[in-house]
């Protein structure tokens, strides 16, 4: 591939009008590969980031960003906490490593957040030497043939779909092949962990610890912050809430 000065200048740009994307694809003569953990992170947990770190090792990511989804398509029919406070938790949570990056990208769009739409806005940021890889859940993998979408997804990008306990791995291949799309899958085998936003959120309101869940700021976070029904506990030991309300 030819070096092309405007090109990186322009990459380098809307990655600097954007703020908080990595800056990638400068060198044409070798391959990047950005690593996407999608999700609605509420809150993001020890599944999520595991998960990361496996995907950047085992397929040699260059990065992984968390882009929290702004109004996620499929979680309309519950209350979902603010993405304010959704990004705050993924940005406590990834900030000790240094190839996580925790990105606005998703939660600073309005309506409601499709994939394939931020795939292709990446795809317009970055060079075709930056390969875009989409981690998620094998789970996620059998419902994404109904996305809205779908095929643009498997255009745009590869899929990495990582196995939960108790989940068989025939039911997502199996809904690949019928859905009749083109999509390149790396199935990662990721060590048991049935950790998910839903129980943390249970054991929240229930006033039980999340603990070993999730890093502690982000269970600092939901105390101080009073997500999900908190009331009192470890990090608020006044019995009030450290700013404010929320109830
Ligand atoms: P909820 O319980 O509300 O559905 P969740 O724990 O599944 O939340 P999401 O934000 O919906 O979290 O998940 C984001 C992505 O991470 C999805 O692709 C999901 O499949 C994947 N994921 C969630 N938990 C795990 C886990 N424990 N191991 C591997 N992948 C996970
Ligand atoms: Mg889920």
């Amino acid at each position: 591939m030819r070096y092309d000065p405007d090109e990186i200048e322009r990459v380098a740009q809307s990655v600097i009008d954007r703020g908080d994307l990595p800056l990638l694809g400068q060198d044409p003569n070798r391959t990047y590969r950005m690593g996407i953990m999608g999700g609605t992170f509420d809150p993001i947990h020890y599944g999520h980031l595991v998960t990361a770190e496996q995907a950047f090792d085992d397929l040699s990511l260059d990065v992984v960003v968390f882009m929290p989804a702004g109004n996620p398509a499929f979680k309309q029919d519950r209350d979902v906490v603010a993405g304010e406070d959704r990004y705050a938790m993924t940005l406590l949570a990834t900030s000790d490593n240094p190839h996580f990056l925790a990105s606005r990208f998703e939660v600073d769009r309005t309506g409601i957040t499709y994939t394939a739409d931020t795939l292709s806005l990446l795809r317009e940021i970055y060079p075709t030497n930056v390969e875009l890889y989409f981690i998620t859940g094998a789970d996620a993998i059998a419902d994404i043939v109904r996305w809205h979408d779908a095929g643009r997804i498997g255009s745009l990008a590869k899929l990495v779909g990582a196995t939960r306990p108790g989940y068989d791995l025939g039911h997502a291949e199996e809904a690949i092949r019928e859905s009749g799309m083109d999509f390149d899958v790396t199935y990662l085998e990721v060590p048991a962990l049935a950790i998910s936003s839903s129980y943390l959120r249970e054991r929240v309101r229930l006033g039980q610890s999340v603990r070993y869940l999730t890093p502690d700021e982000v269970g600092g976070y939901i105390h101080k912050h009073r997500l999900y029904g908190a009331k009192r506990g470890p990090y608020g030991a006044l019995g009030k809430p450290w700013f404010g309300s929320k109830e």
